[in-house]
Order: structure tokens, then C-alpha cells, then sequence
């Protein structure tokens, strides 16, 4: 049988593959809907208590064949409220990609940062220095 025993704290569900799945920057994951009915209540994680988690929509790959679906039919008219992007693999390693490259922006983007600041903080005592010796020749004058 299947072995995805991979469960939301809160509901003690697993998950399955059309399920919602929230993974919070505390390295934590909930349904969806359970971590909305959660942050009714407390906007801590509901397992480590962090306060200021981000949470990011998850797209998890299981092994569970696609329902098969037939080129040859027409629109079903009634179901198509968004729920036939089942093919997420795509999509998931789109979103990995750009997360990553927002990872290395951001390192890149720190480094400047820091930089500029040191640049600032030369650039001031710089400036400081320059300001006294011109009170100085001023006084002189
Ligand atoms: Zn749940
Ligand atoms: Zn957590």
C-alpha cells in the first residue's frame, strides 16, 4: 500500500494530493484550512509557537496516478472551478526555482547592504572630518 504517512498536527490527517498544504518558515506544514481555523485563535505555529512565520503555499508530489483524464472529452461544463491543475509538478519546481533564486537575490541583496553601509559610515566620518576643519579655518578667519 501506500506509504504517505506524512500528517497535519492539527487535523492528524494526512495529506493527499489535492489537499491545500501550507509550510511555514518555521519549517512547519498544515492543511490549509486547518491553519486558517488555527489562526483564528493564535497567530503563534501551532507546534513551536514562532510568531512571526510566513507561511507559503506547498505543492507535494505523490506517487498517486493523476485521474486519467480523455483528450477526446468535451468541457464538463459543471466542474471547472480551477480544480483540474492537479499537474503541479511543473509548477512546483517553477515555484522551488524562483524560491531559490529569491534565496540567492537575497543573500546578493544583503552583501549590499552591508557594503553600503560601510560605505555610509566612511562616507560620514569623512564628511565630519571635513565639517571640523572648516569650523577650524573658519574660526581662523
Ligand atoms: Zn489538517
Ligand atoms: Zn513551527
Amino acid at each position: 500500500m501506500s506509504v504517505h504517512n506524512v500528517i497535519c498536527a492539527i487535523c492528524s490527517e494526512r495529506y493527499r494530493m489535492t489537499d491545500q498544504i501550507l509550510a511555514g518558515s518555521c519549517g512547519h506544514v498544515f492543511h490549509e484550512e486547518c491553519l486558517e481555523r488555527w489562526r483564528v485563535e493564535s497567530r503563534t505555529c501551532p507546534i513551536c509557537r514562532s510568531d512571526d512565520t510566513v507561511y507559503l503555499q506547498l505543492y507535494l508530489d505523490f506517487e498517486e496516478p493523476p485521474p486519467s483524464q480523455n483528450q477526446s472529452q468535451g468541457q464538463s461544463g459543471s466542474a471547472d472551478s480551477g480544480i483540474e491543475s492537479v499537474e503541479s509538478g511543473t509548477e512546483y519546481s517553477g515555484i522551488m526555482r524562483e524560491y531559490e533564486n529569491l534565496l540567492y537575490e537575497t543573500g546578493v541583496y544583503r552583501e549590499e547592504i552591508e557594503y553600503l553601509n560601510e560605505r555610509i559610515e566612511t562616507l560620514m566620518l569623512r564628511n565630519s572630518q571635513l565639517k571640523a576643519k572648516l569650523e577650524m579655518s573658519s574660526d581662523s578667519d
